[in-house]
Parts: structure tokens; C-alpha cells; sequence
């Protein structure tokens, strides 16, 4: 299993190469631009280059951009909408150009428009958006929600009915966000709940097409559809909870990144190395 963070680009994008490598990740997940503004400038050439290169020796195997907040795919306001679309589709040319794998995206809010005809509408968006980036290997990760408000994907029926619609299935993935699953009801504290999210997983897209799972404890109660993050351990799904994950050989083949509070300086490194000893305790149980 892969295992890195969120972090920071302050200072330029190339700049966030070094503070995961310092970190020891293998890999990483960054937003490309100011994720609560809409787009007000291309990346240079000189930065996307830098990136590339600081990345080579890096020892960082797979980089995931989070697309920014204000991109709603699901949106039935026509205006929002289509600037959702051009958005994101610039989002994955720069994704490519950077050289990232995948890119993070939440499943939007129907505004309560219905859930049936948000989910047709982003599945219409996904086909836009991989239409206008046909060849590219950059793949798109569906990440679930909380569940508040009117947001699509706090259950995997909705990311199994919007694949459905996609035509470039085998460029469309899965990420579990895990303080968003608990937030939504599943009970990631127990093992019984932890074997209904893998069942509904499995069966509603299949496990292979987990990529991404966002380490996260939390600080809300189960099924309370709020979503803030806690230091792994600290929260209510609890270092039981993480270690039956990152025990579970079904998602060797996924990458962790974490999305924890970054409230001391040694935050990262610390959840980090609980991760690890994780890993470690369930890869020597075998
Ligand atoms: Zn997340």
C-alpha cells in the first residue's frame, strides 16, 4: 500500500515535492490551484518542469489532485454547470501535464433538483470531461461524501449509477474518504460495519476500483453528516478501525492519503507513523 499525504504547494507546486519526500511518502495528493477561487491563471511551464523533476528522485509513485470546492458536476444551473465542465477539463490537462495520476473529485450537489437527475448530470459531465481529454492517462477518482445537504455519494449506489452512464469506464475509479463514510453511517468503528461498506464496495463497483482511501478519523458522531477531520486514533472510528484497513489485503493495490489536521508542526509525521506501525503490525501478522 502506497501511504502519503495532502500538502501543501505554498510558495509554487514544485514546492510540495520536497515537503512529502521529507515526510517518506510514496505518495501524495495536492490541490493544483486555490481550491475556494475559480481558475485565474495557467501553471508555468517552468513550475510544471520543476515538479517533474523534483518528483524523479522523489520516491513518490502516484500524485492525486484534489479538484477545487467550487466545481459542481451535478449542478442544474446551466451557467455552473458548463464553467464546471471547462474547469475541470483544464484541471486534467494541467493534471497531465504535471504528470499525476488521478484526479480527486466529489460527486457535486443536485441542489436539490432530485438525486436521479444529479447523477444523470454528472455522468454527463464525466463523459464531457473525458471526451475533451481523450488519450490522457490521468484517471478521474469518485469520492464519497458526508452526505449533507443535497450532496451526491454518501452511498456507492450512486457512484455504481454513475458509472453506468460512463463511457471510458476504465478511466473511473473509486475513493473512500473514511471520516466521510462515518459521517455518512458506516460504522468504521466496528468490524461489522467495516464488512458492510467492503460488501456494498465490491458489489455496487468492485473493490479493484478503490484506488484512493483518505485516512481520516473523525470528530462527529456516526451518521451525523458532518465532516470534520480528526489526527488518526483521536477520533471516533479509532486506531481498531485504521488497522483493520490497511490490514485488508483486498486493497493492496490502493494508495492512502491522509487528510488530517495539520494543527502542530509535527502532525503530519505523527499520523504518518501511526499509519506505518499499522502497516507493519498487520504486514508481519500476514
Ligand atoms: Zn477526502
Amino acid at each position: 500500500m502506497l501511504l502519503g499525504i495532502q500538502v501543501s504547494t505554498a510558495g509554487g507546486i514544485c514546492e510540495s515535492i520536497p515537503r512529502a519526500q521529507a515526510l517518506g511518502c510514496t505518495a501524495m495528493q495536492i490541490f493544483a490551484r486555490d481550491p475556494r477561487q475559480w481558475r485565474k491563471a495557467s501553471l508555468k511551464k517552468s513550475d510544471i518542469d520543476e515538479f517533474r523533476l523534483r518528483r524523479q528522485s522523489s520516491g513518490i509513485k502516484k500524485v492525486f489532485i484534489h479538484i477545487p470546492y467550487l466545481i459542481n458536476l451535478a449542478s442544474p444551473e446551466h451557467g455552473l454547470f458548463r464553467g464546471s465542465i471547462s474547469a475541470c477539463a483544464q484541471d486534467m490537462r494541467e493534471a497531465r501535464a504535471l504528470g499525476a495520476e488521478c484526479m480527486v473529485i466529489h460527486m457535486g450537489s443536485h441542489k436539490f433538483s432530485g438525486e436521479k437527475r444529479g447523477l444523470k448530470k454528472l455522468a454527463t459531465a464525466l463523459n464531457r470531461i473525458l471526451e475533451l481529454t481523450a488519450g490522457s492517462g490521468v484517471r478521474i477518482l469518485l469520492e464519497n461524501t458526508a452526505g449533507s445537504g443535497s450532496w451526491l455519494g454518501y452511498t456507492f449506489d450512486h457512484h455504481a449509477a454513475v458509472l453506468d452512464r460512463v463511457e471510458q469506464k476504465d478511466r473511473v475509479g473509486v475513493c473512500l474518504d473514511t471520516c466521510h463514510a462515518y459521517a455518512a453511517g458506516y460504522d468504521l468503528a466496528s468490524k461489522a460495519g467495516y464488512d458492510r461498506l467492503m460488501d456494498e464496495i465490491d458489489r455496487m463497483v468492485g473493490v479493484k476500483r478503490l484506488e484512493l482511501i483518505h485516512l481520516n478519523d473523525t470528530r462527529d458522531a456516526l451518521g451525523s453528516h458532518r465532516d470534520r477531520h480528526e489526527h488518526i486514533g483521536k477520533g471516533k472510528i479509532g486506531i481498531a478501525g485504521f488497522s483493520r484497513i490497511v490490514g485488508d489485503r483486498r486493497l493492496e493495490h490502493a494508495a492512502c492519503v491522509l487528510e488530517t489536521p495539520k494543527d502542530s508542526a509535527t502532525a503530519d509525521e505523527r499520523n504518518l507513523l501511526i499509519v506505518r506501525r499499522l502497516m507493519h503490525r498487520a504486514a508481519r501478522k500476514g
